[in-house]
């Protein structure tokens, strides 16, 4: 009995660092760390390399961006982890805890890409991966812009680069091409041919200045749209709007500031995510903590993270 309970603790410890228990007797997964799901050539042909030598006939890229290493018996750990070599490929982890974030390609080959998802998703790593939350697990996800490839908002902490427009009338030619580029309708055109701007359509996409000829459109401000208390699985929950335009590189303290107010409010709850704690708290009380850190970048008020029903149709 003492043996058994033995194993099952060694086997959650295990998994919190990465190595997930198969079905086969003896062998695991072993979960790479791949922030933002870049890596370089280099580092991809080792990880090949080693899963050749120790693993089964195919990796797994799973939905967070993790290349799995695949039926490793647990006997070559320390080899496989040595091969890979811990400074330049890391295992990740799994468990209650700052989970490695995903990011899209961002603004430095992607044409839509607003801001540097790339360089914040490492930045997050290298400062928070790990971090105990105490209560569940903790993930964060950077989009480029609006579109939302990653699905930010399905997680705890969801961003999403952002543009707000801004019109020097006066370098308008009037050829429309902005008002039929805006898909949710914020811009018309006048009765004096220059365009009218509508504030609550626009979802700061940025495709208004990016298409006009003359430079007439330029952005005021720059930076992260943030939606919380986000989650998928079984009761998911879509995050809301806390923060606009919030600096590039304040990410980090952002989401210390809800980390430090997720374990203290969600003490006692049990395995409670963010999201529900928000909605047991109201979720004012989580946007006065973060005005006091970010007064020019909270929104005035929010809502609560919204249910998502998914067993449609049941
Ligand atoms: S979220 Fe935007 S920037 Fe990122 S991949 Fe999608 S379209 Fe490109
Ligand atoms: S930023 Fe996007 S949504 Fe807003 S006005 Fe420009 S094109 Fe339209
Ligand atoms: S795209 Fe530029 S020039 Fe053309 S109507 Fe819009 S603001 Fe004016």
């Amino acid at each position: 009995m003492a043996d058994e309970k033995q194993t099952k603790l060694d086997l959650n410890n295990l998994k919190a660092g990465g190595f997930i228990k198969e079905r086969g007797k003896d062998l695991f997964t072993v979960r790479l760390r791949v922030p933002g799901g870049r890596m370089s050539v280099p580092r991809l042909k080792k990880i090949a390399e080693v899963a050749e030598k120790f693993g089964g006939e195919f990796v797994h890229l799973s939905v967070r961006q993790s290349i799995e290493l695949i039926n490793i018996n647990f006997r070559d750990f320390d080899a496989v982890v040595e091969e890979l070599g811990e400074k330049s490929q890391k295992v990740a982890s799994c468990g209650a805890r700052v989970r490695v974030p995903v990011a899209c390609g961002g603004c430095e080959y992607n044409p839509n890409g607003l801001v540097d998802t790339q360089k914040s998703a490492l930045e997050v790593d290298e400062k928070l991966f790990g971090t105990p939350t105490g209560h569940h697990k903790f993930k964060v996800a950077f989009a480029g812009c609006p579109f939302d490839c990653p699905k930010s908002a399905t997680n705890d902490i969801g961003f999403q680069g952002a543009i707000y427009p801004t019109l020097d009338k006066d370098a308008c030619i009037g050829c429309g091409l902005c008002a039929k580029s805006c898909v949710p309708k914020a811009i018309a055109m006048g009765e004096d041919n220059k365009p009218v701007f509508s504030n609550d359509p626009c979802i700061w996409c940025g495709d208004c200045v990016k298409v006009c000829p003359t430079g007439a459109w330029s952005e005021a401000k720059r930076g992260y749209t943030v939606r919380i208390g986000g989650k998928w699985g079984r009761n998911p929950l879509v995050g809301t709007l806390f923060a606009t335009f919030l600096p590039e590189d304040r990410a980090v303290e952002f989401i210390a500031a809800v980390l430090e107010w997720y374990k203290q409010k969600a003490e006692g709850l049990g395995r409670i995510r963010l999201g529900d704690t928000i909605i047991k708290e109201g979720p004012e009380e989580l946007l006065n903590h973060l005005r006091s850190r970010f007064p020019e970048n909270t929104v005035a008020e929010t809502i609560a993270p919204q249910i998502i029903a998914t067993q449609i149709g049941k």
